[in-house]
């Protein structure tokens, strides 16, 4: 824990801790020692970890990197990190991310970029978004892991980006208690860790049944770890023709084969599968995440949390909220609460977000039918390229930056596990990953999977 933290003080010029909390992670590491001579000691006592501004962590400022949360202190834990807590897991601080999730760059934090410790000719790169603060830290060995979220691919693309692994589970494997909300029907929360070992244990310590998020499943949470063997004789592994994009680099082409060839050598059966509603995905995602969003994010008016606009004389209740909220949000949040707005008014409701509902369905169905067919999983590749320079896509379209997602919206827009592993490293020097699409509640097959391509 104190190597982590003078780390972390000697790297502030990546700008990942939004917040540090050594006072609290001294506690709890002598806390460890106590358990560990006791010879009580789970996997994760005495881990120093990253927590991504997301989660609410009772008395330590909780902001989802936006300044309407500005001196936010939740008098409570959210369930995920708790659940570390009683493992014995350290919080060395807060990791910094895209303003309440929404980006791919980690650009949009209130607290400036995050710099990733990858870097070609001097040129600062992203370490990817949301969860771009967790991916720094842990690829720049900050901490040991971090928590991160995942609603459009939050975790897995700063994984790739980073050369870390990081899982987004099954929804409803992990509560989403205490996490703030952004897309509350694709949000769930996962680690992002050095190996895919520490990815089992991690998932193990933050999963459980938890009454307080009715979507949390009354499951129970089996020993990932122990799933690890290695052994993929005989699993059937489905290349989606449609995920071969038009113009895709020919450096994550080689990447997917190779991964192909190294499952292939490992046993697996390998077979092209069909997965026709993909090019529907990402409309699809970019309707009912904002849609979403625009709900979750009408609580926050001036009154309950953080951030308050002054008021000049004269000003009523709704300049209130109107000055607090165009104060608060910045740029893409505030275009995110628009569009789902839109899409949600009483002219629009059917043409966009209920349509946007169906093609869901469509596109989970597409992967119930692979799995029906014997599918044991699916493998993609993580991103369309790898890290791109800070600063690159600030000016360019939106929807450019909304493309990165193109390989990952899928996974949460059918509820399932997806892991993404680092593979190798392109011509530039930098890591590239690849994605494996799981059945529904098999983390541990899609692990020891995964576990091939590490
Ligand atoms: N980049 C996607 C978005 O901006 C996904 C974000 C996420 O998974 N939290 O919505």
């Amino acid at each position: 824990t104190e190597a982590c933290l003078a780390e972390i003080d000697a790297a502030g010029a990546l700008n990942a801790f939004c917040a540090k909390t050594p006072e609290i992670a001294l506690a709890q590491a002598k806390a460890a020692d106590a358990r560990l001579k006791a010879g009580d000691a789970p996997a994760m006592c005495g881990i120093p970890l990253g927590i991504k501004d997301l989660f609410c962590t009772k008395g330590v400022a909780s902001q989802a990197a936006s300044r309407i949360l500005e001196g936010f202190k939740p008098e409570y834990e959210s369930t995920v990190t708790q659940n570390l807590w009683d493992a014995g897991a350290v919080m060395l601080g807060k990791l910094s991310m895209d303003e309440f999730a929404m980006g791919s760059s980690n650009e949009t934090a209130c607290y400036g970029p995050v710099v990733s410790p990858w870097k070609v000719d001097d040129r600062q790169l992203t370490p990817g978004g949301s969860s771009g603060g967790s991916a720094a830290a842990v690829a720049a060995d900050l901490c040991l892991a971090a928590t991160g979220t995942d609603t459009g691919g939050s975790i897995r693309q700063p994984a790739a980006f980073t050369g870390i692994v990081g899982i987004k589970p099954t929804y409803g494997r992990v509560s989403r208690w205490g996490v703030v909300a952004f897309a509350s029907s694709l949000d769930q929360a996962g680690p992002m860790t050095k190996s895919v070992r520490d990815a089992a244990i991690m998932l193990g310590t933050m999963a459980s049944n938890d009454a307080k998020d009715s979507t949390c499943a009354d499951i129970p949470v089996p020993d990932f770890e122990a799933a690890l063997t290695g052994d993929i004789r005989g699993k059937k592994i489905g290349i989606p023709r449609e995920y071969r994009m038009e113009g895709m680099p020919a450096e994550i082409e080689k990447l997917w084969s190779d991964g192909a060839a190294m499952l292939r050598d490992a046993g697996a059966e390998i077979v092209e599968i069909s997965l026709p509603h993909t090019k529907y995905a990402l409309p699809a995602y970019y309707v009912i995440a904002p849609a979403e969003a625009s709900s979750n994010l009408a609580r926050y008016d001036g009154v309950r949390y953080g951030h308050r606009a002054t008021l000049s004389a004269g000003e009523g209740i709704v300049d209130m909220y109107e000055k607090t909220r165009a104060e608060g949000f910045g740029p893409e949040v505030q275009r995110r609460i628009m569009i789902g707005t839109y899409v949600l008014s009483a002219g629009f409701y059917d043409a966009y977000y209920n349509r946007a509902r169906r093609v869901r369905a469509l596109i989970k169905q597409d992967f119930d039918q692979a799995f029906a067919a014997g599918i044991d999983s699916i493998l993609t590749p993580a991103t369309p390229s790898s890290a791109f320079g800070l600063g690159e896509m600030k000016d360019a379209d939106p929807v450019e930056m909304y493309l990165n997602d193109v390989f990952t919206v899928t996974v949460n827009l059918a509820g399932l596990p997806g892991i993404s592993v680092p593979v190798g490293l392109d011509a530039k020097g930098l890591p590239m990953g690849l994605q494996l699409i799981g059945r529904p509640w098999e983390e541990g097959d899609l692990l020891n999977q995964a576990l091939v391509l590490e």
